[in-house]
């Protein structure tokens, strides 16, 4: 194997052979989890008129403190026919059009209401429990900019200033290809050294939460001819995962096969535990991301290269993977030659995440890594990471 690449070379080179996908338009009903491709104004401003923060009564504060009679009452969706007239007060809903003429509105807690008049023990200040037109956001200015990955709250954005379809980067396409002898499908009785297909099921998972529109082939025997016909086919999407086949055994095919069918290797191996000989290549605009076979190291290395070049695809102005910050619970043995990602369990502490890692952090340990949700970056060095210790973390989905 070459010298190995360091995790931020690796996915440099990865970023550099991305060409985003065109854009297309689409529902804003259907665009969660959808990489937003321009960026899009408001339509109207928001609130789009004066509108009352309070069920109350609308008034003049000049006219406060006072006894004023109640002239209209006014809900929401239904404007008052008239402004508000000095020494008048109307009542209104929250979200009601705030008339003309009044420029405050007293909460409903804060008066003695009868049938047709009002009286406001206590002076109110202009302004109060007034919502101005144009307060969150003016027709015109950006609500939500290109790039962004929509969610709950940019989805809601949009709606709130009148948005109905959106430009989002198209979704990629995504193969998934297992490879090995010894896979079975769960369900199926195992035979002798034989074991269940893992990866497949996990890695469209994953790529389908980063938004790639997953296609599974059939897995492979480490045979030539399955292997050609499987990956000629895997290389028509524009992303290709194949996992294990990409270590140094005589049985591992993938790479030589990759190669016969014109993809042009990139890098092989990678300064990572798990997941040192990960290959990646290109074919015309397609990426082909070769995974080691051990169910711990496809999960990470999806994670770590895969997800960002999905998210870039799409056009994400940052494609991750987004590190955040924390503190270990206890002490972690470095790797002297390579960064390692320790699966772990994230807590809250006074004052920020605390992660524990957990027992069992060998590649092929999948059951042990279930109850994992983040994976800590423990740099490679000598000795250990002591308990309390600064470190950054991933988290999982
Ligand atoms: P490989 O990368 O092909 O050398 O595989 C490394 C290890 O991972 C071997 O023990 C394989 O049996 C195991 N493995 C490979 N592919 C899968 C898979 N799809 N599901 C579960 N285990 C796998
Ligand atoms: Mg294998």
């Amino acid at each position: 194997m070459p010298e190995l690449l360091s995790i931020e070379d690796a996915l440099a080179r990865i970023l550099e052979r991305v060409r985003p996908l065109p854009s297309e338009t689409i529902p804003l009903e259907e665009a969660a989890g959808r990489v937003l491709a321009e960026d899009v104004p408001a339509v109207v401003d928001l609130p789009p008129f004066p509108s009352s923060a309070m069920d109350g009564f609308a008034v003049r504060a000049a006219d406060t403190p006072g006894k004023l009679p109640v002239v209209f009452r006014i809900a929401a969706g239904r404007p008052a026919p008239r402004a508000l007239e000095a020494g008048e007060a109307m009542g209104i809903a929250t979200g009601g059009v705030v008339p003309e003429g009044a420029d405050a509105v007293v909460p409903i807690e804060y008066v003695v209401a009868s049938d047709n008049s009002v009286e406001i023990p206590e002076p109110v200040s202009e302004g109060a429990n007034l919502r101005p037109r144009g307060g969150d956001i003016r027709a015109g200015e950006v609500v939500v900019s290109r790039g962004t990955s929509l969610g709950p709250g940019q989805i809601g954005a949009l709606a709130a200033v009148g948005v109905s379809e959106v430009r989002c980067g198209a979704r990629p396409r995504a193969s998934v290809l297992t490879t090995g002898t010894e896979l079975r499908s769960p369900g199926e009785v195992l035979g002798p050294g034989e074991i269940y297909e893992a990866n497949g099921v996990m890695l469209a998972a994953q790529l389908a939460a980063a938004g790639a529109a997953v296609e599974r082939l059939a897995a492979v025997e480490d045979d030539e001819g399955a292997h050609r016909a499987a990956l000629e086919r895997g290389l028509e999407s524009d992303v290709l995962v194949t996992s294990g086949g990409v270590s140094v055994g005589p049985h591992d095919l993938v790479r030589a096969i990759e190669s016969e069918l014109g993809v042009e290797e990139v890098f092989w191996g990678v300064a990572v535990k798990p997941g040192k000989p990960l290959s990646f290549g290109v074919r015309g605009r397609t990426l082909a991301f070769g995974l080691p076979g051990n169910p711990v190291s496809s999960l990470v290395g999806l994670e770590l290269f895969v997800r960002p070049a999905v998210l870039a695809l799409q056009g994400a102005a940052d494609p991750g993977p987004v590190f955040e910050t924390g503190r270990l619970a206890a002490a972690v043995r470095r790797n002297p030659a390579r960064d390692q990602l320790v699966r772990a369990r994230r807590g809250q502490g006074d004052a920020g995440a605390v992660l524990e890692p957990l027992g069992g952090q060998e590649s092929h340990m999948i059951a042990r890594a279930a109850s994992a949700d983040a994976l800590v970056l423990a740099p490679r060095g000598e000795g250990e990471l002591q308990a309390g210790s600064a470190v950054r973390f991933l988290r999982l989905g």
